[in-house]
């Protein structure tokens, strides 16, 4: 059994870049003989809107992305994808942390692949001293120190072929990640979307390229919680006109304003840089293309 899935979070309205993903979702899917699920990556509860939630369903049936199943709502299963971080907790593996982005940037964090680098501040605070509002870390280079180098599969255009992590490199890049936030208690995406990947039997991962550098972390956790790891596909990314990725809060390439001035599903899929739906008319030429990320 083949399954695939398209992982929207309900925090604004879908875009062209958002288009791209779930219609090359469908067509590995097809491609692989994969059934397509939609699940709604909500932990975040304090930018996740119900409205929002409305709004990309209404959109995805609009633009003929078709799902199996009723979509699984994360903030559903918050107390299950927290749990997942008991068998972590038990090894020594998760600590505290109070410190506000601030507090890391004046502690010596770096930039790196999924914002600041932790310094470790907080590293050898024990987990039975946790304080309400704490966030819940992942002692990196512990949790890697004698893994034998987990592996995966990338199938999408931009680095095809078989990686191996590399931990230093991850180490470096990532620093010990957040996998529960700090004030609210969400899990965090890179614990959610791990755990959910597992539990849905996600067999190939198709996403966008944002997301490519945030995979050794993904492969290293379920290495590490003992879960296969699913074939990756990252797509190359929809910018505009100056080689920027859309944002959600840039609501002028939402497909619901391209719907209000009455263009069609394919016409829509066209503007995404999606190849396979019929040629777009001469007068609609768009003015953001699909590029190399
Ligand atoms: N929820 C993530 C997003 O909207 C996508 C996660 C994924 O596909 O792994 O960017």
């Amino acid at each position: 059994m083949r399954r695939t899935r398209f992982a929207p979070s309900p925090t604004g309205l879908l875009h062209l870049g958002h288009a791209r993903s779930a219609l090359t979702v469908q067509h590995v899917g097809h491609d692989v003989g994969a059934e397509v699920l939609l699940r709604i990556e909500d932990t975040d509860s304090t930018r996740s809107r119900p409205e929002f939630e409305r709004a990309l369903v209404d959109d995805l049936r609009w633009l003929g992305f078709g799902w199996s199943g009723t979509p699984r709502r994360q903030s559903d299963h918050r107390g299950g994808i927290l749990a997942a971080v008991d068998p972590l907790a038990a090894r020594g593996l998760i600590y505290p942390c109070s410190c506000t982005r601030r507090q890391i940037a004046e502690a010596g964090g770096t930039p790196g692949t999924d914002g600041l680098v932790y310094p470790g501040t907080c590293r050898g605070r024990r987990l039975s001293d946790r304080q309400s509002g704490d966030a819940l870390r992942l002692d990196l280079a512990r949790a890697l120190d004698g893994l034998s180098p987990p592996a995966f599969e990338e199938t999408g255009p931009l680095h095809p072929g078989r990686h191996e992590v590399d931990p230093g490199a991850l180490i470096a890049g990532m620093g010990d990640p957040v996998l529960v936030r700090k004030g609210t208690g969400d899990p965090a995406y890179h614990l959610a979307v791990v755990h959910d990947d597992a539990l849905q039997q996600i067999t190939h991962v198709v996403r966008g390229a944002d997301l490519w550098t945030a995979t050794p972390l993904h492969v290293a956790m379920q290495t590490l919680l003992g879960l296969p790891t699913p074939i990756y596909h990252h797509h190359d990314l929809v910018r505009d006109a100056h080689g920027r990725r859309l944002a959600k809060i840039d609501g002028s390439r939402a497909i619901r304003r391209y719907r209000e001035d009455g263009l069609s599903p394919p016409e829509v899929a066209a503007l995404a840089g999606v190849a396979r739906p019929p040629t777009p008319k001469q007068d609609r030429t768009p003015v953001w293309q699909a590029g190399p990320s």
